[in-house]
């Protein structure tokens, strides 16, 4: 009956879809759709679009209620990535006057924050996200917003010596755990920070801050990156005379010799920064190295207090792999400063023109052996020095599209990104340089010169024994870094840590067993390769605890304090994905399944 009149009975049905199908439906969906891929701002400035941008980014005058909801985001912007390889300029495209639109754009991004009540983006948890030097990021939103642009500088300076750095070369842990991130784009934290202290400079508020008075306690802080700079300057603030020794040429640590140009431009920024201490009244001499012109005992000695700040500057090498004393085998850090020292020399007038660089890559193969940062800084630099190809082999796979199980949101996530190298490669050789789960077996000599390198010989992991030969008239081991190099310390009096860093607590600073009392560690050296931001939270950390050492107590403010931090985020227990992780880090502590934080750091930026 029913079908006889089947256009009437239609009408009387009622479509039931149960819950279950219908998601098995959107599952099938998503499975088919490719996976939105994790772009760096840099890639993001390439040319890719952002269904986002379908709301505005900046208005004239927009309003802070819903305004998470109202605006998109939109960080700074980057030069087009083939541009971007013609110079040795900041990748950035940094308006340096700037106009009414700058503005609105400004006061529309920090609308987006909604002043959380636990505002996760501001302090460290343990998982990696929030801001290792406790920024107050809502309240200088608040303040860019209402346009109290000198206010939020007071701001952005009372927790971070150095904005500038971070503002430029951080992967922005804050970014990561911002609440708005768990469903949308987060807030633009990292471009709003480098306004606000570009702002300042280009306002003239920044100008060296002398102490008002001494009292002529002398401290001496072995190495001028970020780590020792921000030591530096607390502990002048505190009125001590600091004197900072570093055995290369320039001031700055990595910031000057490591992270390349492209990503820190040195005289605008680091100069600039090292005039201004200079003109507060700390005294830096170049050249000198300590442990070979000057001993740690005597500066134990002739010193109220000595830092030691020499950053974990031990790279790893492939000692005992065949064909590795092959010429043009070089390691990263050999390669990256001899670059940059050439390009500076060039621009000063201090060396030869800027034609000779140390490396000839014209036309040249390049292969980059490591998966982390400092891999990447040489892929840009050897693409800028005009290389035909380059490769970066990493052992690990591709890190996955989306968020993974073990790194939840307030993490920093273990996911696929697209650094700015990556893309550049892209645009410039029409693929993406790297290649996952390779293991470089040996190097071959090239049939041309059987002295220097001419191919890299490898497996890939699924592959068997299979073997591939990549041609590489230049290979650049990337590999990270131990722990700090024994020239300070040649007789190894200060005892070390199992990972080789500095033997020192956190939140104490004090070299333990050392036979120095007066000794202290802090950055890279005390806590392993990490970041810029932890380098200057620890600094500061550090100066603090110093200052009690030499005074009875201190005035100047510590770090976020990592235990007493409300947002303080604990790893959910290990499981299989974890398990996964321990066994891709199994150099690195796991204590009753806690990660400690330069660890979950590590996974996301793996120097
Ligand atoms: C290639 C590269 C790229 C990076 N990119 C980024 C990035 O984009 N963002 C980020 O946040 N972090 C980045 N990092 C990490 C970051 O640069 C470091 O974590 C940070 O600089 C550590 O600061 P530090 O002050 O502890 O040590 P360093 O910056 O390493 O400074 C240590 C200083 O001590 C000096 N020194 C050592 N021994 C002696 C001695 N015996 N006598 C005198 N001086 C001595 C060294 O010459 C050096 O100048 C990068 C690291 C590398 C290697
Ligand atoms: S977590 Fe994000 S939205 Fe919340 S206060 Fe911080 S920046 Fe603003």
């Amino acid at each position: 009956d029913l079908l006889a009149d089947w256009p009437a009975t239609v009408g009387r049905l009622t479509k039931v879809f149960p819950k279950e199908y219908k998601n098995a439906l959107a599952k099938m969906a998503d499975a088919k759709a490719p996976p939105p891929v994790r772009e760096s701002p840099a890639a993001v400035g390439g040319g890719a679009l952002d269904v986002e941008e379908l709301r505005p980014n900046s208005v004239a005058a927009p309003q802070k209620k819903r305004g998470f909801h109202e605006y998109s985001r939109k960080a700074m912007s980057y030069r087009p990535d083939r541009d971007r390889t013609l110079d040795w300029e900041e990748i950035y495209a940094t308006p340096a006057k700037k106009s009414q639109q700058w503005h609105n754009l400004l006061k529309t991004q920090t609308a987006r924050c909604m002043d959380c009540g636990t505002p996760t983006c501001h302090s460290p948890n343990q998982g990696g996200g929030g801001c290792p030097l406790g920024n107050r990021i809502p309240t200088w939103n608040q303040l860019v917003h209402e346009g109290e642009w000198k206010r939020a500088l007071e701001r952005l300076l009372d927790t971070n010596n150095f904005p500038e750095f971070t503002g430029t070369t951080c992967p922005a842990p804050c970014e990561e755990a911002c609440v708005l991130g768990i469903n949308e784009s987060p807030v633009a934290i990292k471009s709003t920070e480098l306004a606000i202290i570009e702002y300042g400079f280009t306002k003239g508020w920044i100008t060296p801050q002398p102490p008002q008075a001494r009292t002529n306690k002398r401290v001496v802080i072995i190495g001028s990156g970020p780590a020792g700079l921000a030591a530096a300057q607390q502990l002048n603030r505190a009125g001590h005379v600091v004197q900072v020794l570093e055995r290369a040429d320039r001031g700055g640590g990595l910031l000057m010799y490591g992270i390349p140009s492209m990503k820190l431009a040195k005289t605008e920024k680091v100069q600039r920064r090292l005039k201004l201490l200079e003109g507060e009244g700390i005294s830096f001499k170049y050249n000198i190295e300590v442990g070979r012109d000057v001993t740690l005992a005597a500066l134990c000695a002739q010193n109220d207090a000595v830092i030691c700040a020499t950053g974990a500057t031990q790279w790893r090498d492939m000692r005992g792999t065949e064909g590795r004393h092959l010429r043009n085998i070089v390691q990263a850090m050999d390669f990256l400063t001899a670059t940059q020292k050439a390009t500076l020399d060039a621009e000063t007038g201090m060396g030869p023109a800027k034609s000779s660089q140390p490396y000839e890559l014209q036309g040249r193969n390049v292969v980059v052996i490591g998966g982390g940062d400092t891999a990447v800084d040489c892929v840009a630099t050897a693409v800028r020095l005009g290389a035909r190809s380059v490769l970066q082999f990493s052992r690990r796979d591709e890190a996955p599209k989306q968020r993974p199980a073990h790194t939840p949101w307030p993490c920093w996530a273990d996911t696929y990104r697209v650094d700015y190298a990556h893309s550049e490669v892209k645009a410039m050789h029409g693929r993406d340089p790297r290649e996952y789960l390779v293991t470089t077996k040996s190097f071959k000599a090239s049939v041309e010169d059987p002295a220097r390198v001419g191919a890299v010989i490898a497996t890939r992991q699924g592959e068997g024994n299979a073997v591939t030969e990549y041609p590489a008239e230049l290979v650049i081991l990337a590999m990270g870094f131990t722990g700090p190099d024994k020239a300070v310390d040649p007789e190894s009096l200060v005892p070390r840590e199992s990972n080789s860093a500095f033997k020192a607590a956190y939140g104490e600073y004090q070299a333990e067993g050392s036979p120095w009392k007066n000794l202290f560690a802090c950055g890279d050296c005390r806590k392993g390769a990490s970041l810029v931001v932890t380098a200057i939270a620890e600094g500061r950390d550090c100066a603090a605890r110093v200052d009690t050492f030499l005074m009875g107590d201190t005035s100047l403010p510590r770090a976020a304090p990592l235990a007493a931090n409300p947002t303080f985020y604990q790893m959910p227990d290990p499981g299989v994905d974890q398990g996964n992780l321990v066994k891709r880090f199994n150099r690195r502590k796991v204590k009753s399944g806690v990660f400690a934080v330069s660890d979950a750091f590590e996974r996301g930026l793996l120097v």
